[in-house]
């Protein structure tokens, strides 16, 4: 495609203000849009050697089952190119004044502020989630870039006194070249959660987004083109995670992976780095977070709160946040009630208001789909969910599957094992604090946990004995972006938020000065 021809298909996505322009777009071209990528501050026409389909990934809109666009799967030697033209940008990028970088880091946060209802309306489409909870996370978006971009101005450094002998400070400078790579439930939000420290801290960067919904990182380009963002600074590169992750996690001239996705490939991604001792390796992985309601979180004054948080919890964005709350557990003095209440609220708001959107892929789908198969097969007792759901004919062709409450599931079954990343959430019975810590706790991942209960002592005798790297009491999903991010056990490694971010993109030398 030249590049005249590129630049007027870019400008008719930017001129889409609504899903319905957007989707008339989609339906009058004959053949899907093709993303390009973002290499040396200009995008890039794949070469000719990788037009041929096998080298091509067609994503499809989750709500309607149409395929929207086209990516490259970029190979192993265009990635190299995009880890150069990183590589050639860090020297002075690095040394670039922090005031500076974080002029170029809030005019992004503005112009993503200025376009924010189109980047909603995209992401909508193409990761099948509503509308309103894809302006939150725009919105979540254009704050990595401020939060960053104003961090940097305020950075303070650690001096000690050995007395009478030295004092010591840390020095802190970029680490280099970094791998940012992420998963397709929240993609402009997760991959910006990544570039914008990333930059701030005077790093360069390839990005690759996840095949499955790359269409916001696109438009990305276009803004940090805009913004001023010196060439190669940031690169954003497509593809699959065999070819094109594999190839750029592994690559000698990466020095640091911030990785988001499974626990499964945040293994292959250590085995492929596991001879670089020095690679910064930051890995946000998988869970399967319990949410423990107490009798005390049942009495009338709070009740409502209670069920619209754990409901929240399981159903946000289809449950496909990785922070989900799909294990409910229930103090056996209130779990009849709660089971009725929580079915009720979430007819009501998920199913018949349609809050719930379209899972985000067909193979993620079939998935979903197979473990229901699996529960109807072990006699669980479904709640709400387990048929098809009724849709429109736009829709029939679409990714859907009904939010859906399962009681009766055996411990040991792999409904209540698996993270399944969908709308399905367990609910069990617990006798006493200790089974519900100890069922809480029964898991390899630990990265949230909800904990619903006015006790405030068991607030925190239950909440600082919970395996998670991220507690929330009564309330779920608050993010402050200084506070540590991340999980324990299989659900990752490091954790990255405000200064923690700043130990991913940094390397510290220690500086020993004689006292006298
Ligand atoms: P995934 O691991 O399949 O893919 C994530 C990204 O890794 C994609 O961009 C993919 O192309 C790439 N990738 C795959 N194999 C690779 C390899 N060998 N080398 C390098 N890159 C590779 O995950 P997904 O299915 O896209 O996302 C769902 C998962 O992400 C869930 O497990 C969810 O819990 C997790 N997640 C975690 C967090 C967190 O903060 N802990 C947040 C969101 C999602």
């Amino acid at each position: 495609m030249s590049s005249s021809t590129s630049d007027r298909r870019l400008s008719e996505l930017w001129s889409c203000v609504t899903l319905d322009e957007a989707s008339s777009l989609i339906d009058s071209t004959s053949s899907p849009f093709s993303l390009q990528n973002f290499v040396g501050g200009q995008y890039i026409a794949p070469p000719d050697s990788l037009t041929s389909s096998s080298q091509h990934i067609t994503s499809f809109e989750p709500k309607t089952g149409r395929p929207i666009y086209t990516l490259p799967c970029t190979q192993p030697h265009a990635v190299e190119a995009a880890i150069k033209a990183a590589k050639a940008a860090f020297p002075s990028w690095s040394k670039t004044a922090r005031a500076e970088r974080s002029a170029i880091l809030w005019k992004v946060s503005e112009l993503l502020q200025q376009n924010k209802e189109v980047f909603a309306i995209w992401e909508s489409i193409d990761q099948g989630k509503t509308l309103d909870r894809a302006r939150v996370e725009v919105d979540r978006a254009i704050s990595n870039f401020s939060y960053f971009s104003t961090f940097i101005l305020h950075e303070q450094t650690a001096a000690r006194m050995v007395d009478g002998v030295a004092l010591t400070y840390e020095h802190r400078s970029p680490a280099g070249v970094f791998a940012l790579i992420s998963p397709w439930n929240m993609p402009l939000y997760l991959l910006t959660w990544k570039i914008a420290p990333c930059l701030a801290f005077g790093c360069t960067a390839v990005a690759k987004p996840s095949e499955v919904t790359s269409m916001t990182a696109f438009l990305l380009g276009d803004i940090f083109q805009k913004a001023g963002v010196p060439p190669g600074v940031i690169n954003i590169i497509f593809g699959d995670g065999a070819t094109t992750g594999a190839a750029l996690v592994a690559s000698p001239l990466i020095n640091g992976v911030s990785f988001t996705g499974g626990t499964q490939t945040g293994i292959a991604i250590r085995r492929l780095t596991a001879h670089q001792i020095g690679k910064h390796l930051s890995l946000e992985l998988g869970g399967k977070n319990p949410t423990l309601v107490f009798e005390d979180s049942m009495v009338p004054s709070v009740r409502e709160r209670t069920i619209r948080v754990a409901a929240m919890a399981a159903f946000e964005n289809q449950g496909e946040i990785c922070l989900c709350g799909s294990r409910i557990y229930v103090e056996k003095s209130v779990y009849n009630d709660f089971v009725r209440d929580f079915t009720a609220y979430v007819r009501e708001k998920y199913v018949l208001k349609q809050t719930v959107g379209a899972v985000a892929s067909l193979q993620h789908c079939d998935k979903i789909r197979r473990y229901l198969e699996l529960a109807a097969e072990q006699k669980a007792t479904f709640h709400l969910g387990g048929a098809p759901p009724t849709l429109n004919e736009d829709e029939a062709q679409g990714y859907w599957i009904e939010p859906t409450i399962l009681t009766d599931v055996a411990k040991n079954s792999a409904i209540q094992i698996d993270e399944i990343f969908g709308p399905v959430v367990t609910i069990t019975p617990f006798d006493n604090e200790q089974e519900a810590i100890q069922l809480a706790n029964d898991s390899e991942y630990g990265l949230a946990a909800i904990l619903l209960t006015t006790d405030g002592a068991r607030m925190r005798r239950v909440g600082e004995q919970l395996e998670a790297g991220l507690v929330w009491v009564n309330c779920w999903l608050v993010r402050e972006l200084g506070t540590p991010f991340g999980g324990m056990k299989n659900s990752g490694t490091g954790r990255e938020g405000g200064e923690h971010s700043r130990d991913v993109f940094t390397v510290v030398r220690t500086l020993h000065l004689p006292a006298y």
